[in-house]
């Protein structure tokens, strides 16, 4: 039996991960957590039985120990119970399907109690990849893809030799306003902007998805946990998200992985690795596909994706900056108080007031994030 802890269990991920362990009897969940959503956390409690259920809102944690008194189930609050339920004895891997920054020091806490970690969570990489990845490699443990571009490359390097990489090939749909101008964009409104054309997805990721904010997180994402130049890492468009990334070996060698539009994949793949599972759902008919098709990025219409490869090659407390700036930006995007072209402008902006502390720790991590929110709220 492999017991496991899901960070964020009644989101688009953490849902998705259920439903592997649904399939598959040899999984049992040990801990779940979300932010809120209190009505789903029971559900899932009654479903799964686990022994810690945390929730970050203070409220919804008294209302879910109401509801749920006559279970087993301990509930607890904030960000200690995020920690607690990351760091328990009974997990082997915390799966970390929680959104945004908030997710680096529950992973940070699972490492050093020697969880390997499914990371869905890619924010955490980004802006502390460079501790995260040393502590993994320091306690033992390993961090397995969730992102399906990563899963993919992961795929492909299976029995590689890494010195033996020429580069990565990151593939992108190109979201839903692919082939738009600058013009075009400036009057998208938030429904266009939720509708991806491959991938049902949470909002935060899908709203990423059509700035291309996605694409550059997850080019840092790929450089952390491949250990690669950014000029290593090459973006490619592939509007039917068939292929979902590739590696280039130096003797021009190309290992792509394919598959349906299926996020269970890279989930059940993480939890199982190196180990492969029978899986149910759409296959790949490529008889029907009869084509896919390929486009190099539009990165003057779309700076999510410039503006983050900068923000890397700065590096320091910048990817946070990017990041965060990113996270509040599109956080009033959902809310409709700013346009889809403002969440380029709050990025731009914030990046170019700060300069960059080198080789940051947790806490300067943080504090960059804060005074990031701070200078934003005072402007937009
Ligand atoms: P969702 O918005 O669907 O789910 C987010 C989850 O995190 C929910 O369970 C939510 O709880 C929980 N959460 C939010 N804030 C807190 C908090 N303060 N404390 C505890 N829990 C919290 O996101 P996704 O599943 O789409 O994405 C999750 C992560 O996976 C992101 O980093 C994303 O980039 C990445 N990812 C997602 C993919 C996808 O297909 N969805 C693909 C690849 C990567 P509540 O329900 O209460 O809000």
């Amino acid at each position: 039996m492999k017991k496991i802890a899901i960070l964020g269990s009644t989101g688009s991920i953490g849902t998705q991960t259920l439903d592997v362990v649904r399939k598959n009897r040899d999984l049992q969940v040990v801990g779940i957590s979300a932010g809120k959503s209190v009505k789903k956390l029971e559900e899932q409690v009654r479903e799964f039985s686990p022994k810690i259920a945390a929730v970050w809102e203070e409220k919804a944690a008294r209302e879910l120990s109401e509801r749920i008194r006559d279970t087993d189930t301990r509930v607890v609050c904030g960000m200690d119970g995020l920690l607690e339920l990351a760091s328990m004895q009974e997990s082997e891997i915390l799966v970390t399907a929680i959104v945004g920054m908030i997710g680096i020091r529950p992973t940070m806490e699972a490492i050093r109690a020697g969880k390997d970690i499914a990371l869905a969570n890619k924010e955490t990489l980004v802006t502390a990849g460079h501790l995260i990845m040393p502590m993994a490699k320091e306690y033992g443990v390993q961090i397995l893809p969730v992102d399906s571009e990563h899963s993919a490359v992961f795929q492909a390097l299976h029995g590689e030799k890494r010195d033996q990489v020429h580069k990565l090939l990151i593939t992108a749909s190109g979201g839903p306003f692919r082939g738009k101008s600058r013009e075009e964009l400036k009057n998208v409104t938030l429904e266009d902007t939720l509708k991806h054309p491959n991938w049902v997805m949470g909002q935060k990721i899908t709203v990423d998805s059509a700035t291309l904010v996605n694409k550059g997180l997850e080019v840092m994402e790929a450089k952390w946990l491949f250990g690669m130049d950014l000029e290593q890492i090459q973006v490619v468009v592939q509007p039917q998200s068939i292929i979902h990334s590739m590696v280039e070996f130096k003797d021009g060698a190309v290992m792509a992985q394919l598959g349906t539009p299926d996020m269970r994949l890279p989930i059940q793949y993480a939890l199982y690795y190196p180990e492969r599972r029978c899986l149910d759902g759409e296959r790949l008919d490529f008889a029907k596909l009869k084509a896919i098709s390929f486009e190099e990025p539009d990165m003057e219409t779309f700076l999510g994706l410039p503006m983050a490869i900068e923000a890397s090659r700065r590096g320091g407390t910048m990817p946070t900056v990017f990041n965060a700036a990113n996270e509040l930006a599109v956080k009033k995007f959902l809310q409709r108080k700013i346009g889809f072209l403002d969440i380029y402008d709050i990025i731009g902006q914030s990046m170019d007031r700060h300069i960059v502390r080198e080789n940051p720790g947790l806490n300067e991590i943080l504090s960059a994030e804060q005074e990031t929110y701070q200078w934003i709220e005072g402007r937009w």
